[in-house]
């Protein structure tokens, strides 16, 4: 067997485009950054693009903008892309839907036609992404945009074949969108060597980390030259993602959009939370469904067993289906696309897809059960509500969330939203300190209304 040709992939690292020093649109940097809340650390940074035409992206990247219907960056796009093309090393924290894929991906295949590697040898970006699901939909923004700039790319993901995957690679591709797992197996394998990999993203950093990818991540790492340039995109920046950030990047610059300390709910989605005893949580979902009408939903439960059990109840009068982790690639595919093509509009979920998913047009996130912490409260919320969309979030809060309960307040306040008294009430009692039976005697929650709030909201729009 002959050892792979090593070539040299020494690129220039000289910065071929510069950001505009005026805006363009007659505002100032300083003034869109304060517009967007972006803020920025770090020496030099190059002003934002606030017009595609203003990126000196080549003509086929700006046609397929162009073609998606975008008018304009997002404020991340708009700030990490002078940068990106710079060669610098970025921590993007931004919240779900800010338009991070693209953010990163653009930058990725101008720094690959730079090199102009061959692809045989390996390839030239690199995206590790926490789930299949988002990997997949990396991927397809990838195809998507990179296809007239005859950019070929491999998605590497477990819980398939790998047959398929090898022969991707095999091909030769510029990009690979991986997940740790998958991607260390191939690794082992020496089916793919990551030696010419020269831009190495991190998508969704947190999440990685939350699901145990750190070991994973720093031994795909060592495969990789230093000599690359590093992009780390987190929702939220908590103190193993700094550390992780400190060990693999080199003098970043880091973006943040909005208030990165503070975790934020994003103001479009309208939050209504239910203090309810469990019992009564079926049925209240019920008259959600039926109240709200046909649309897209997605139902958050806390086990595996509960997802199987509500779509099962549910399947028949409205059409759903559960995913979760115990499902065959072949089962969360089917079921991904019948819940995008309306056919099972009621996804019941568990938090493992609760990051990342992109469906378009999901109206409705109802959380059953409540999660284990506001943080995982705000990223299902997120999935409705992108990209400027509106959104309603659902959420039923029972006696045993109420360690919650004072978080949550902190959330709905900070989104500018209505805080039900009852909820202000455990809040206020420090969460287990109450009378943990109330509900059982209050008469008040035998009730069937819920206010005229939630009835009259749809016409509201
Ligand atoms: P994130 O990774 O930050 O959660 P995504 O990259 O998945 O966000 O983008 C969310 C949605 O916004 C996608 O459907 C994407 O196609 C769309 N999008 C990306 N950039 C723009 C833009 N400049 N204008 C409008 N929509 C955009
Ligand atoms: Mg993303």
């Amino acid at each position: 067997e002959s050892a792979p040709v090593k070539v040299d992939n020494t690129p220039s690292w000289r910065p071929v485009l510069q950001a505009p020093q005026e805006s363009g649109i007659g505002l100032s940097a300083e003034a869109y950054r304060r517009r967007h809340e972006i803020s920025v650390i770090g020496a030099n940074v190059p002003n934002p693009f606030v017009t595609f035409n203003s990126t000196c992206f080549p003509s086929e990247i700006l046609r397929e903008l162009h073609q998606a219907g975008f008018s304009a960056p997002t404020p991340i796009q708009a700030q990490s892309w002078p940068i990106a093309l710079q060669n610098r090393d970025i921590i993007a924290v931004a919240k779900t839907g800010s338009g991070k894929t693209i953010g990163y991906l653009i930058p990725g295949f101008i720094h690959l036609k730079r090199l102009n590697n061959d692809v045989r040898m390996g390839p030239t970006v690199l995206v590790l992404s926490p789930t299949r699901e988002l990997a997949t939909q990396i991927h397809e923004e990838a195809v998507k945009f990179g296809k007239s700039s005859r950019i070929s790319c491999a998605c590497l993901y477990g819980g398939a074949p790998k047959g398929p995957q090898l022969r991707d690679i095999d091909r030769g591709v510029h990009v690979v969108v991986a997940t740790p797992g998958r991607l260390n197996d191939i690794l082992e394998m020496k089916r793919l060597h990551l030696d010419q990999v020269s831009y190495l993203v991190l998508d969704e950093a947190d999440r990685m980390l939350d699901m145990g990818f750190e070991p994973q991540i720093r031994k795909i790492v060592k495969e990789i030259p230093t000599k690359r340039q590093t992009l780390m995109y987190t929702a939220t920046w908590p103190k193993e993602v700094r550390k992780i950030a400190s060990d693999l990047l080199v003098k970043p610059v880091q973006v943040n959009i909005g208030n990165v300390n503070e975790l934020v709910a994003n103001k479009s989605i309208t939050q209504h939370v239910e203090v309810i005893p469990h019992m009564q949580k079926r049925r209240r979902l019920e008259q959600i469904l039926r109240s709200n009408g046909p649309s897209k939903y997605i139902v958050f439960c806390s086990t595996k067993r509960m997802c199987d059990q509500l779509a099962g109840y549910l399947d028949g009068p409205f059409g759903a289906s559960a995913i979760h982790g115990d499902k065959s690639q072949m089962e969360r595919d089917k079921v991904l696309s019948d819940f995008r093509n309306g056919k099972s509009p009621i996804l019941v979920a568990t938090d493992v897809a609760a990051r990342g998913l992109d469906i378009k047009d999901i109206r409705f996130v109802i959380n059953y059960d409540f999660p284990t912490g506001v943080e995982d409260y705000v990223h299902r919320i997120g999935r409705t509500g992108r990209a400027g969309a509106t959104g309603v979030a659902y959420t039923f809060f029972c006696d045993q969330d109420s360690k919650y309960a004072s978080d949550l307040v902190k959330i709905l306040v900070g989104a500018d939203q209505e805080v039900p008294s009852e909820l202000r009430d455990m809040a206020s009692r420090g969460g287990y300190g109450g009378k943990s039976r109330r509900w059982a005697s209050d008469s008040s929650y035998a009730r069937d209304d819920y206010g005229p709030a939630l009835d009259s909201y749809d016409q509201s729009r």
